[in-house]
């Protein structure tokens, strides 16, 4: 489903992504982990093509992101053509975004209706049931500053649900709530995965990443150091620098 070969990305002289290979098949789940500045959410940018890789390439669900191949060449999609490729990829990011004047119903129905040009008739009632979904259903006219942040990321997951993405990128999606939220978080992201959805999660939560992860990918300095299934990644890692970094965060 996804395929991301040889990335290298750059800012001036700063070399952020060194070189990533990374898949994750239709269904999976894969956690990224790694020290601050290591890279992953320059990957996770660049695997929607918010960031435009230097060198190598991402495709999902075998059509490259941000391209069209013509014989050996590359060329840049239009920027229409990428927002398109875009809504089949969710995004949900560690401060929620919604909009702050619409209501979590009008934050779920508004891209159905935006960038696919659906009538509201239709979206409204699939808005709700994945409201439902993620435990909000009683806050569908709540705006989001009448919402906790637990209430607020799952309302953004939701959100990031309603163009039936064939895949939903997560980045630290709980680092910014207080303690006691977390945990309805990651419940709802524990449900999408169970049911199918195919993810790629930066977050440090070992305990999701045990018992959700498919893959557990540990990057540091712009590469993937190592990767596997929890198990071996967390319960048996190779590398000293995994090694050390999970001595801090367990
Ligand atoms: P964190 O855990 O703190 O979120 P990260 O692993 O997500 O870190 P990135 O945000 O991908 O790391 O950043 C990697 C490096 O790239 C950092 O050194 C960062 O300062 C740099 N960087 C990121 N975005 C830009 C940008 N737009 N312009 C210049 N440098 C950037
Ligand atoms: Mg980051």
């Amino acid at each position: 489903m996804v395929r991301v070969r040889g990335v290298h990305k750059s800012y001036g002289a700063l070399e952020v992504l060194k070189g990533v290979d990374l898949d994750v098949r239709t269904g999976e789940v894969a956690v990224v982990l790694g020290p601050s500045g290591s890279g992953k959410s320059t990957l996770l940018r660049s695997i929607n093509h918010l960031e435009k890789v230097d060198r190598g390439y991402v495709s999902v669900g075998g059509e490259l992101v941000g391209y069209r191949r013509a014989g050996t060449r590359l060329h840049e999609l239009k920027e229409r053509e990428i927002l398109k490729q875009r809504t089949q990829i969710g995004f949900v990011f560690q401060s929620f975004n919604l909009f702050p004047h619409l209501t979590a119903l009008e934050n779920v129905a508004y891209a159905p209706v935006a960038s696919q040009g659906r009538p509201r008739r239709d979206v409204l009632p699939l808005a709700r049931s994945l409201l439902e979904r993620v435990g909000v259903g009683d806050k569908a006219d709540a705006y989001p500053r009448q919402l906790s942040g637990g209430q607020q990321q799952r309302v953004a997951i939701a959100r990031a649900l309603a163009l039936q993405p064939r895949l939903v990128l997560f980045d630290e999606p709980t680092s910014a709530l207080d303690p006691e939220l977390v945990g309805e978080v990651l419940d709802v992201m524990r449900d999408l995965a169970r049911s199918g959805t195919t993810m790629i999660v930066v977050s440090h939560e070992i305990g999701f990443a045990r018992e959700v992860a498919d893959t557990v990918v540990f990057m540091d300095d712009g590469r993937i150091v190592e990767q596997g299934p929890p198990s071996e990644v967390l319960g048996a890692p190779r590398h000293e620098r995994t090694k050390a970094f999970l001595a801090k965060v367990l």
